[in-house]
């Protein structure tokens, strides 16, 4: 999900502020439904670390809570597990833009309809959201939000057809992008998946209740069975009845984001049939083979560049050190709203070690350059604690485009990738050699070919541009009129 306006109503500038990632969980027929939903949410925090909610249902009543923070601080609470109490709940756990739009823009969303209560929550983003919702408030629509999941709300308000999960298809049916949901109503949950099958979700099983969550650490937490992944175009409705399968969208070539395997996705998940962490140490392995250096170590920039790292280093040969060391009790410096703030996070966030980096020629892995802002202030870092040699590998293709299906990725104008060829990035960050692993490599790491028939077999827009849904949205021309026509109505 993300928001609509290009900025907050207190009129902070939002164009370099990030799109959103988010986690969702759901469970059905469980006698603790919401306290098992905070936990899974608590395993999916690393997909969105500044707001989340819950939604359940006991029967008769919808009960809902939504916080700013992290679940471990704002859900742990006896009263607020006691205030939703049912046999299914949905959850949903995200980053959020600050300011005073942040809570009402927390999921799940509710609403009341025509047919009952109804609850989403939704990871992904819609590319055509901004359009729709042009034409839903023309045509007299209220939002109580600015994300693009609220347009689903309004369409299956709006639908003519008879049932929930009808209404839901037809919904589904007018939106693009990327959609792994999960939905809560007083017969059931339904979870349901793009036809690109873009973002993760899986199912699982745990004393006979049905559970869906963005990635499987989500039921590893509870000690609940992995079942299968929900497949792309895939609804699966749990009611009273029992588990219903069906796949009512018309069929595309499965594009799974390859992003997720470098860097967004928990290391150890299961991920579309396959360990994040293998992929990742492949990955790292693919990389030592293409960009070999002469060096003394092999130093990972913790935590996201740790697993390649040791792929790296096994392949290489060359020993792993822990050369920089991590302080947990920061959240990831990508999140902070401004330059100057996230340089400061960098220095919060890690430390170099002298001892290990004093006079060593240091082979630097990480997952992604995006910015460079991290990578600039890490090798200033590491040469300060002394060492002689810094050569940055980097477990990812450059990163060239935005993405708009769900990952926080800043507009292109500041993707360093994007500005910069390899000589003027390793000047910028200041290394002394650069290498990215390149695209067939990545596909090697992951194990499938770059090309399924016509379409490439993942979604890897962001190191090629090519995606693989219209970008409604984002199309300049169009995007210029819709933005003044949003930027009135914020104005208003
Ligand atoms: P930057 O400083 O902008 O180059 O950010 C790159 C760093 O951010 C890398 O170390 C990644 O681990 C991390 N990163 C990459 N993509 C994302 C993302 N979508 N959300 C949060 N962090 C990210």
């Amino acid at each position: 999900m993300a928001d609509l306006l290009p900025w907050d109503r207190d009129g902070l500038d939002r164009e370099d502020r990030f799109h959103e990632e988010c986690g969702i969980f759901a469970i059905h027929r469980h006698g603790d439904a919401a306290a098992h939903t905070i936990l899974g949410l608590h395993a999916l925090q690393h997909r969105g670390q500044e707001a989340a909610g819950v939604v359940s249902f006991d029967g008769r009543h919808f009960h809902s809570h939504r916080a700013i923070g992290l679940i471990g601080d704002t859900f742990s609470k006896r009263w607020v597990v006691d205030s939703l109490p049912g046999h299914a709940a949905i959850g949903h756990t995200r980053y959020a833009t600050t300011g005073a739009t942040a809570l009402r823009n927390v999921q799940p969303l509710f609403a009341d309809m025509a047919f009952g209560g109804f609850a989403l929550a939704h990871n992904g983003n819609l590319t055509n959201a901004q359009r729709l919702r042009h034409r839903l408030v023309e045509q007299g629509s209220l939002f109580q939000s600015t994300t693009d999941t609220e347009v689903l709300v309004h369409l299956i308000a709006r639908s003519k057809k008879t049932t929930l999960v009808k209404r839901l298809v037809d919904a589904l049916d007018q939106v693009e992008g990327a959609w792994s949901l999960v939905a809560l109503f007083d017969d059931g949950i339904v979870a349901v998946r793009d036809p690109l099958g873009v973002r993760p979700l899986v199912m699982g099983e745990l004393d006979g209740a049905t559970i869906f969550a963005s990635e499987t650490c989500a039921l590893d937490i509870l000690g609940a069975a992995f079942v299968r992944d929900v497949e792309p175009g895939e609804m699966v409705v749990v009611d009273g009845r029992g588990v219903h399968s069906s796949h009512p969208f018309k069929s595309r070539p499965r594009r799974f984001c390859i992003f997720e395997y470098v860097y967004f996705a928990r290391p150890d998940s299961v991920v579309e049939g396959r360990g994040v962490y293998e992929v990742r140490k492949r990955i790292g392995a693919e990389l030592a083979r293409e960009a070999p250096a002469e060096a003394d170590l092999v130093v990972p920039v913790p935590d996201s560049g740790v697993p390649a790292a040791i792929g790296y280093a096994q392949a290489s040969g060359l020993p792993f050190e822990l050369g920089i060391i991590r302080n947990h009790y920061v959240g990831r410096t990508f999140i902070e709203p401004t330059d100057s703030i996230r340089h400061l996070g960098v220095k919060l966030k890690h430390n170099a070690n002298p001892a290990t980096l004093g006079g060593k020629r240091v082979v630097l892995v990480d997952d992604s350059i995006v910015r460079g802002t991290t990578s600039t202030k890490i090798v200033a870092m590491v040469r300060n604690a002394g060492a002689r040699e810094v050569h940055m590998r980097i477990a990812s293709p450059p990163t060239t485009h935005s993405c708009f299906y769900g990952v926080d990725t800043p507009e292109r104008s500041k993707l360093l990738a994007a500005r910069h060829n390899l000589e003027e990035m390793a000047r910028i960050i200041g290394v002394d050699s650069l290498a990215f692993l390149s695209i067939d490599g990545l596909y090697r790491a992951v194990g499938e070919p770059a090309r399924m028939g016509e379409a490439r077999a993942f979604c890897d827009a962001c190191f090629t541009g090519d995606y693989p849904t219209r970008l409604v949205d984002h199309d300049q021309g169009e995007t210029g009129a819709q933005m003044s026509v949003l930027l009135e109505e914020a104005g208003r």
